[in-house]
């Protein structure tokens, strides 16, 4: 199976009809139409590890084409009917794996609501980052996570950085994720520009 995780930092990313060029694909049969007539102007960013606490396993990719095997671990048997999915995952290694198109619904949010309008996945693009609530984010992930935010930027304009927005805010008290390790501040420090010097993803495109 080819993976990208040796994509380059300054290697622009491109969308052709919803998708992004050069990253894997593994299709979700957990997805379908927005309803018609609404604007793609939220993100949203989550956290998910299968099993929770472990990385690098394949199934994540399981869980969101329904092919979860409930005896692979005791938790999976409990979440194994479940019809999940999000647009990306960005995996620890920084591989970008994408499950919908994203002018496509993915059910990511479940019950959610954004400053008083419900039901996010109708409007908004949900983003995975490999990882659990209290352990610091790879540097890697920050970086693709940037370059994918300013892709989406570009194509849907009401996508703004208030308008990025993590999963325990739309739905708190029933979600915890992306959690406390995610560095907000850094996260938009990077889609302004002020990454640290000498990284690659300072440079204009
Ligand atoms: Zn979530």
């Amino acid at each position: 199976m080819l993976r990208k995780d040796d994509q380059r930092p300054g290697e622009r990313l491109t969308l052709n009809q919803g998708l992004l060029e050069g990253v894997r694909q593994c299709p979700s049969p957990n997805q379908d139409r927005r309803p018609s007539g609404v604007v793609v102007d939220l993100l949203v960013i989550h956290n998910i590890s299968l099993p929770p606490g472990e990385f690098g396993g394949p199934w994540i990719d399981d869980l969101f084409t329904n092919r979860l095997d409930p005896l692979g671990h005791p938790y999976f048997r409990d979440i194994k009917d479940l019809k999940v999915s999000s647009h990306l995952l960005i995996r620890r290694s920084g591989e970008i794996v994408q499950y919908v198109p994203f002018h496509r619904r993915a059910w990511h949010a479940g019950r959610s609501a954004f400053r008083g309008r419900c039901d996010c996945n109708d409007f908004s693009i949900g983003i995975e980052l490999e990882g659990v609530d209290d352990l610091a984010f790879e540097d890697v992930q920050y970086r693709a996570l940037m370059r994918v935010t300013r892709l989406l930027m570009e194509h849907y304009p009401g996508i703004t950085p208030q308008r990025i927005t993590g999963h325990s805010d739309i739905a708190p008290g029933r979600k915890t994720d992306p959690g406390p390790a995610f560095d907000w501040r850094r996260y938009h420090g990077l889609l302004a520009g002020d990454a640290p010097k000498g990284s690659s993803d300072t440079q204009p495109a």
